[in-house]
């Protein structure tokens, strides 16, 4: 970053952008943005604190998620219980590539890959040197993108109850995993928003 060093930054100068509306404006304690009335801070507080305990939990709920059945069908009097990782290899081996790859990506590797990269960002903001800021910075916005995508196993599971209670051979309840994932991924969205980018940027 070729920048000039011995610049002002608007924290340094008491200003701070409107979290809603962007306003920049002089920041003083407690106080509201001018424009549009809403809470004003330079930082997110207790940011990195609250990044972590909403990762911890996340991470807590992940075992339950991958280890629960996420859903339970009974067709024909026979009790079945499929967890996700079951619910892909049924879905493989009944040749249904494409969804079967969606939802390993979606409820396997992307959650995993977004533990990382948070608890990547909040390590480098603790010790206190951050190396490539653009890079980490990047990071953080895919990860904040794909956030809601992880969803997509939960809509799976509500789609296939849907379709086959409509069907009427069989009966489809989501398991308790079902319950665990969802949490899962609200928490690591949570811990991806408590998170203030500007808090790596602070080091420099
Ligand atoms: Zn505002």
């Amino acid at each position: 970053m070729a920048g000039n060093r011995q610049a002002l930054t608007a924290m340094q100068a008491g200003l701070a952008s409107c979290h809603v509306c962007g306003k920049l404006q002089s920041c003083k304690a407690d106080h509201h943005c001018v424009r549009c009335g809403s809470r004003l801070y330079q930082r997110k507080p207790f940011s990195v604190q609250r990044s972590w305990a909403f990762l911890i939990t996340a991470l807590i709920l992940y075992v339950p998620a991958n280890l629960y059945p996420i859903m339970n069908t009974t067709s024909l009097g026979v009790k079945d219980e499929k967890t996700i990782i079951g619910g892909v290899i049924l879905l493989w081996s009944m040749k249904s590539y494409p969804v079967a790859v969606i939802i390993f990506t979606a409820s396997i590797v992307i959650p995993l890959l977004k533990f990382l990269v948070i608890s990547l960002l909040l390590f480098s903001i603790w010790k206190g040197h951050s190396g490539k800021l653009n890079q980490q910075t990047r990071l953080f916005r895919i990860i904040e993108y794909i956030g809601p995508w992880s969803m997509i196993d939960v809509f799976v599971v509500i789609l296939l109850v849907a379709l086959i209670q409509f069907g009427g051979i069989a009966t489809v309840l989501p398991g308790s995993a079902a319950m665990a994932f969802a949490g899962m991924v609200i928490t690591t969205m949570l811990s991806a928003i408590s998170f203030d980018t500007r808090l790596l940027w602070d080091s420099e």
